[in-house]
């Protein structure tokens, strides 16, 4: 069911929040407007306001919203469903499935370039230098690889601790079978890594530095720009992670001259779970570079079945099988609604909503052991807040019974994603009361300690 009702939706939210707050803060009495402290009205009315503002407010609808008064705090964990996917789904199940069948592969073929080259636009890439492939950890394999061996003389890899363990994993097993050095940098977790302590490390003997450009645990954006130009001055390849930045703030890939990039679309770019990849070479290295994995759609004339593997020419070469096109249709409609919305629009409602929620937190949630474990600035954030709290795990299954749905990230810390296509302020005014109720009157202590399998 699609909520028709999302433009009032959080204005009505956010008024019925400061009275479930008032009866259950500990020794409440019934709320009464003299009783409120007037900052937090404050707040509440500023959170209306900026929604009535909010020159993304329409977006809201175009997701499929089942349950209104929960607040999905996840999307950079896994996007909300776009109406026009479902629809999208459908009519390719029905009609390019259902009834083309192995006609429709004429078509399917150029999935991976069309939604490549609509992504392309939200990370200031150009046509034909992204296409569709494999998962995020395949993709980092690929590419890592193909760096490496682009870079024969070198011996040493970079990256930091703050990285995403998948990227660090792989590194280490690249390491291990190239026998090279992997230089692990140490990031303060909620800052994330420093083009300055990069420079350090970089020498004559790295051939890939590999970082995320918005970290996934705190959000902290990295010098994108100028870590690649002390790269590039140190003689290395970069391979940026975008998981958190594509769909979320603008990155400029050309523009920097970055080398490589991978990341999910099932984040902030709304492609499902699952949903594949996109990978990211610079064109003037497409046809220099190899990547290990040698498979037929990455085969110069796939069709001739040859006996003989040639890569193709372009970015095609980086592909390996099959791709899922049910989850790649997916992944162009979500990233065509992204680019609809604008990259420039969605990360000015990020740095709104995200200096919204770190306003509420100080003023609310500071009293009760929070504290920000973000960048304060708001050029030095993308979409998600982080919060520690040294009963975050608890907390945070709490807050899921409550209808608020953040993520938990190790070892103590709540993690709040913003999705400027349909996250409202309101909202977040709600999210926050209903954090502040549960731990000011102890209720996340009834839950366990230990850790799910999934968090
Ligand atoms: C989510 C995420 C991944 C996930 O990779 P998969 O191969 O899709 O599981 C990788 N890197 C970063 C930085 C992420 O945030």
């Amino acid at each position: 069911m699609v909520d028709d009702r999302a433009r009032t939706e959080p204005t009505r939210a956010a008024a019925s929040a400061p009275a479930a707050e008032g009866a259950t803060v500990a020794g409440a009495r019934p709320a009464v407007a003299s009783a409120r402290r007037p900052d937090h009205d404050e707040l509440r009315i500023r959170g209306e306001r900026l929604d009535a503002e909010d020159p993304l407010a329409g977006y809201r609808n175009r997701f499929v919203i089942t349950d209104p008064d929960t607040v999905y705090l996840d999307g950079n964990s896994l996007g909300r469903l776009p109406v026009s996917t479902r629809d999208r789904l459908r009519e390719v199940i029905d009609v390019e499935w259902g009834t083309e069948l192995i006609r429709g592969w004429s078509r399917w073929i150029e999935l991976g370039r069309r939604t490549g080259d609509v992504i392309a636009g939200l990370i200031g890439a150009e046509h034909g230098e992204v296409t569709l492939s494999d998962s995020t950890s395949v993709n980092l394999y690929k590419l890592a690889a193909a760096a490496l061996d682009a870079r024969p003389g070198r011996r040493a890899v970079l990256t930091d601790d703050d990285n995403f363990p998948t990227d660090q994993y792989l590194l280490q097993g690249l390491a291990e079978a190239g026998d090279l050095d992997l230089r692990v940098l140490h990031s303060d977790p909620d800052r994330g890594v420093r083009a300055d302590d990069v420079g350090a490390a970089l020498d004559a003997d790295v051939a890939l530095v590999c970082l995320s450009h918005v970290a996934y645990r705190s959000g902290a954006v990295a010098d994108l720009a100028g870590i690649t130009m002390a790269a590039h001055e140190a003689g290395a390849l970069v391979l940026w992670d975008l998981s958190h930045s594509a769909g979320s703030v603008p990155v400029g890939l050309s523009e920097a001259g970055v080398d490589l990039a991978t990341g999910c679309t099932y984040k902030h770019l709304n492609g499902g779970p699952g949903a594949p990849a996109f990978l990211y070479v610079r064109r003037d290295l497409q046809p220099v570079l190899r990547q290990p994995i040698w498979g037929w759609f990455g085969q110069a004339d796939q069709f001739d079945m040859a006996g003989r593997y040639q890569p193709a020419d372009g970015i095609d070469r980086f592909l390996v099988g099959t791709p899922p096109v049910l989850s790649g249709y997916a992944a162009l409609e979500g990233a065509r609604l992204s680019a609809e919305a604008g990259i420039e629009a969605i990360a000015a409602k990020a740095r709104a909503l995200t200096g919204y929620l770190i306003e509420l937190a100080d003023a609310r949630l500071a009293p009760l052991g929070f504290r920000l474990a973000s960048p304060r600035e708001d050029a030095a954030r993308g979409a998600h807040v982080t919060l520690y709290h040294p009963q975050a795990w608890q907390i945070c299954q709490a807050l899921i019974q409550e209808r608020v749905i953040p993520d938990f990230r190790t070892p103590d810390r709540l993690r709040l994603g913003v999705a400027p296509l349909y996250t409202s302020f309101g909202e977040l005014y709600v999210a926050v009361s209903r954090l502040r109720d549960i731990v000011a009157a102890g209720r996340h202590e009834a839950f366990p300690t230990q850790r799910s399998r999934v968090t």
